[in-house]
């Protein structure tokens, strides 16, 4: 059973547990990524559709949650247990809008991977985000990575769990598919 973590939200109010079998991913490599804000570079391509999606979403971004303590950091939470972390792959619907701040507003107009991270195995893909935090000091700031594929950061198995949501962040609107995976993917404790 999935929910969403109590300490910051108690609107979860609705799951779906269903077997969808798996996303159709369909990563290109990106000239260049950017850790925290906006990168709708054109040349970027990662979509993913399929699912749960009547349309294709295009990545807009990624962030990741996680708390002071290790045992409570993630967002979503299975049978009350949460992890130590969660990384977000935030999708936009290309096709029913012109923008990422049109789709935040509406209507089926994001996607959301979610991806719980727990102690464990060092995660090569993981590591080379880390290594550019530091050059990332403000909240707009972009630092340049490298040609790598988002969806290395993806367990190897893609069941998932889907429901209709909201951001839980503001605007808060009611406009994003939650795709959270089940398996967590491990990161070393230093990481
Ligand atoms: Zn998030």
């Amino acid at each position: 059973m999935l929910g969403r973590n109590a300490c910051k939200t108690s609107a979860f109010s609705f799951l779906a547990e269903q077997m969808w079998g798996p996303l159709c991913s369909r990563p290109v490599r990106p000239e260049r990524w950017c850790s925290q804000q906006s990168c709708a570079h054109r040349t970027s391509n990662n979509t993913i559709g399929g699912g749960p999606l009547e349309n294709h979403y295009r990545l807009k971004q990624f962030h990741f949650h996680w708390g002071a303590a290790n045992e409570w950091g993630s967002e979503h939470a299975v049978d009350d247990h949460a992890y130590p972390a969660e990384l977000h792959l935030v999708h936009w619907n290309s096709v029913k809008y012109q923008n990422y701040k049109e789709a935040v507003m509406g209507e089926n107009g994001l996607a959301v991977i979610g991806v719980f991270l727990k102690l464990g195995a060092h995660h090569q893909t993981l590591q080379r985000l880390v290594d550019i935090l530091p050059e990332i000091k403000h909240k707009d700031a972009r630092a340049a990575v490298g040609p790598f594929d988002p969806s290395s950061l993806l367990p190897a198995c893609r069941d998932y769990w889907t429901y209709p949501g909201s951001l839980t962040t503001p605007p808060l609107t009611e406009s994003v598919t939650w795709i959270i995976q089940k398996e967590p993917v491990e990161v070393a404790p230093g990481q």
